[in-house]
């Protein structure tokens, strides 16, 4: 059963989600305050690692985006969705990197949530597979984390999700469609703006510790991850 930890002080929000998502079958935590959180992480209560934290940023103790910097910092490897009603917000929370994977302005409705939990969890169990043995790039993908030999390549949520789809489809074209649902909304439409400017800094993340895969733009269609020719 996949766990959600809850992290929300106003009881009016935080009871009526944790309704919803115990009838969609999870097994929910909630706690009131960023240290509980942290703690929960860490083991503390249960010894099993939430799938995935729903984290407000206006807490009591402490801003939410301190409780996603710790986690990651800590080697949480789940998703973490960060709400919050300052929408102003949000524009500080995509443009500088915390290690969040998702992030919706409250009020949020309860069904749209749960489809983006939904979303979250999809993601992070369908890459769970063994990676096989590759002299290049190595990606743990229980601990969501990348090497290029013993150096760690440190990615943000997102550029973890792109970079696992195309490594499990090592030099295949992935296209945009899939990369934008899998990684980003199973219902987008419009703009690739944001897949390309993701693919753009995992480039650079990649180059600037000297792997040799390449993320080459297929035109038209998508991107492949190419191995070098021995
Ligand atoms: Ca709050």
């Amino acid at each position: 059963m996949p766990r959600v930890l809850v992290v929300e002080d106003e009881e009016d929000i935080a009871f009526p989600l944790v309704r919803t998502l115990e009838r969609e079958g999870y097994d929910v935590v909630w706690v009131d305050r960023g240290q509980k959180a942290l703690e929960d992480l860490a083991g503390g209560a249960t010894a099993v690692p939430a799938d995935v934290v729903i984290l407000d940023l206006g807490l009591p103790d402490m801003d939410g985006l301190e409780v996603c910097r710790r986690a990651r910092e800590a080697g949480f490897g789940g998703a973490i969705m960060i709400v919050t009603a300052r929408a102003a917000e949000l524009d500080r929370v995509v443009g500088l990197d915390y290690g969040a994977d998702d992030y919706v302005a409250k009020p949020f409705g309860l069904a749209e949530l749960q489809a983006r939990v939904r979303a979250l969890l999809r993601r992070t169990t369908a890459v769970r597979e063994p990676e096989p043995a590759h002299d290049g790039l190595r990606i743990d993908v229980g601990a969501r984390r990348v090497y290029a030999g013993d150096v760690e390549v440190p990615l943000t949520g997102k550029e973890f999700d792109v970079l696992s789809i195309l490594a499990a489809q090592r030099d295949k074209v992935v296209s945009r469609g899939r990369l934008m649902a899998d990684v980003w909304d199973e219902n987008w439409y419009g703009s690739t703006k944001t897949l390309d400017v993701t693919i753009g800094r995992l480039r650079q993340k990649l180059e600037s510790v000297g792997v040799t895969e390449k993320v080459v733009a297929v035109r038209g269609v998508g991107f492949r991850l190419e191995t070098p020719a021995p």
